[in-house]
């Protein structure tokens, strides 16, 4: 049986992204749905529905998922970006596996809605 999770599957290649960069432990792709010019998306492979799954063991891999979404947004030609992850439905999360947004190329207005 397929993984019901999304972004498990876009992962492991079942559902198709447009890939940004992938290593052993993480793995970005850009938004299917950009909200500003440059939009993507770093998630660990390791499935957590999301930050609040996090356990003392996920530091060191939540942390470089926030350093390749910085390092890949420089690469980008982003030097200015907002990293953001939203945390359950009433901030926003729609799908469940942790991810960091990164987005930028455009001045992004605060607080967000
Ligand atoms: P959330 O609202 O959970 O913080 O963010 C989920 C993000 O995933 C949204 O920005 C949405 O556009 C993106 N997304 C949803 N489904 C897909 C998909 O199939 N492919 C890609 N590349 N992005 C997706
Ligand atoms: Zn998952």
């Amino acid at each position: 049986m397929s993984n019901p999770c999304l972004f498990c599957r876009i992962i492991n290649g079942e559902i198709p992204a447009k890939k940004l960069y992938e290593d052993d432990e993480v793995f970005a792709f850009w938004d299917i749905s950009p909200q500003a010019p440059t939009h993507f998306l770093v998630i660990p492979k390791k499935h957590l529905s999301g930050p609040g799954e996090m356990s003392a063991e996920d530091e060191a891999l939540i942390g470089k998922v926030v350093r390749i979404g910085a390092q890949l947004a420089r690469k980008n030609g982003v030097e200015q970006c907002r990293l953001v992850m939203n945390n359950g439905a009433d901030a926003g999360q729609t799908v469940f596996h942790l991810h960091l947004h990164v987005l930028g190329g455009r001045t992004l207005s605060w607080p967000p809605g």
